[in-house]
């Protein structure tokens, strides 16, 4: 009797284990099926290690992007447009990690759980994909950047739609380069740098601490500051102008981007409210742009020095910034205070025209008060009326700040940022623009936001 009672329970526990396997094996196939039939079914992917067995990805105007043709994944007739776009399409070897060709693969294939890559084998290809980008946009950025590394990026500030997402140094995928990865003019070039690129965020970063100002300093409007070029940071260290801008209210502290106030204000704030700010801004998250993630910010002023905390106020100090994670805060601050999310693909159709379902996640993120966002957007507009001249910007009602970030102490080695957006409601865009070794901010990456959004509003 007793044998049979082990034995018994052993049977059970085999069968138990059985049972645990089964739902497992469910479990991981529900949750892994697209990678594993996407390995599965590489051949009928790819060829030769190249994604052919994808649908045709358009532009919003129906522009063909990449599509396959004759067993072959083929890219624009337009080489301009292949420059332009290649870091939101991606490249057919998927180096480029940000491309929509790799993040939507299994949409972009055909492949749905039950049915496998039922569409492949049917229709030769998968799903097209239409996408929120402006070709013709991107190329005005791509040809402004004039061969310069940096970033365009412009996005709908009401519905999070990216317009333009241009990277530079980019290389024509029908003729790789043979000294991409050697020369160092292509550095960088697999990187999206709107998505992905990491900046010292420089003066745009004014933005950050007036914001957290206006929060919890309760009189900063009727402040003053004094700037004679230099200030010394009673704690030690110093803290120095770019100009000698004597007596500023908080707005002109701001147009004239005095680090001498800025800093003063970054420590009267101090780490904790000034680190709170940043959080709160999502600078410090990555940004999801649907299916593609963005680099994660770094910000840590965490028991420095008052002189620490006052470069860090004018965003200097060890910050990095992802690009498009400012870009969503400025969208937030031209949008009441909400910021939406920024999305690349539209939609997909199958090959006989069925829509399918994307789940685009259209709710939006309070990043400020109304009241913050609505100052801060006053004073941005004030930047470019008493600084940068509105005269340069025809037409656009922009609201902007410019950033010169330094990286060593050689002034032509400076990053060049401009970021704003159109206080417009039929031209709802915001922007940022970065111009690696690009000078001074508002002087040279001012001008390509001004040529992409005049052709906007053509
Ligand atoms: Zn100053």
């Amino acid at each position: 009797m007793k044998r049979i009672a082990k034995r018994g329970i052993f049977l059970w526990l085999i069968c138990a284990a059985f049972i645990g396997g089964l739902v497992f094996l469910t479990v991981s196939l529900a949750v892994n099926s697209d990678k594993w039939v996407m390995k599965y079914y590489n051949t009928h992917v790819y060829s030769d290690g190249e994604l052919v067995g994808a649908g045709t990805v358009y532009d919003r105007n129906g522009v063909v992007l990449a599509e396959t043709k004759n067993g072959e994944r083929q890219y624009s007739e337009n080489k301009k447009v292949r420059l332009s776009t290649l870091h939101v399409i991606g490249d057919p070897k998927g180096f480029i990690s940000t491309g929509v060709q790799s993040n939507y693969q299994a949409e972009l294939t055909g492949y749905k759980l039950l049915y496998g890559v039922y569409n492949i084998k049917k229709y030769g290809k998968g799903n097209d994909m239409k996408l929120t980008i402006d070709s013709e946009i991107c190329n005005v950025a791509y040809d402004a950047l004039n061969g310069r590394k940096g970033t365009v990026g412009v996005m709908n500030y009401k519905t999070g739609e990216i317009i333009c997402a241009v990277s530079s140094p980019s290389y024509d995928v029908n003729n790789i380069p043979s000294d991409i990865n050697t020369s160092s003019k292509y550095e960088g070039a697999y990187i999206n740098r709107l998505f992905s690129g990491m900046y010292t965020p420089g003066s745009t970063f004014k933005l950050v601490t007036a914001a957290s100002a206006i929060e919890n300093i309760a009189d900063i409007n009727e402040r003053e500051w004094t700037c004679n070029k230099i200030y010394k940071v009673p704690s030690g260290g110093k803290i120095e102008c770019n100009g000698n801008h004597g007596k500023q209210n908080f707005e002109e502290a701001l147009a004239n981007s005095c680090n001498v106030a800025f800093a003063q204000i970054a420590i009267e704030l101090g780490e904790e409210r000034l680190s709170q700010t940043v959080n709160e801004l999502g600078l410090t998250k990555s940004v999801s742009i649907g299916k593609i993630k963005s680099s994660v910010g770094e910000f840590d002023i965490k028991d420095k020095s008052d002189e620490d905390i006052g470069w860090a106020g004018i965003g200097q100090f060890t910050t990095m910034l992802s690009p498009i994670a400012l870009l969503r805060m400025t969208g937030a601050i031209a949008n009441g205070g909400t910021a939406v999310n920024p999305y690349i693909v539209t939609s997909f159709a199958t090959q006989a025209g069925e829509a399918l379902n994307l789940d685009l996640n259209m709710q939006g993120e309070q990043l400020f008060e109304k009241t913050t966002a609505d100052k801060l957007k006053s004073m941005m507009r004030n930047n470019v009326k008493s600084n940068y001249g509105d005269y340069n910007y025809k037409g656009l009602s922009l609201c902007a700040k410019s950033g010169t970030a330094q990286i060593d102490n050689i002034a032509s080695h400076d990053t060049a940022w401009f970021i704003g957006f159109c206080d417009d409601e039929k031209i709802p865009y915001c922007f940022v623009v970065i111009i690696e070794h690009g000078g001074f901010g508002s002087s040279n990456a001012g001008p390509v936001a001004n040529k992409v959004l005049q052709a906007l509003v053509d």
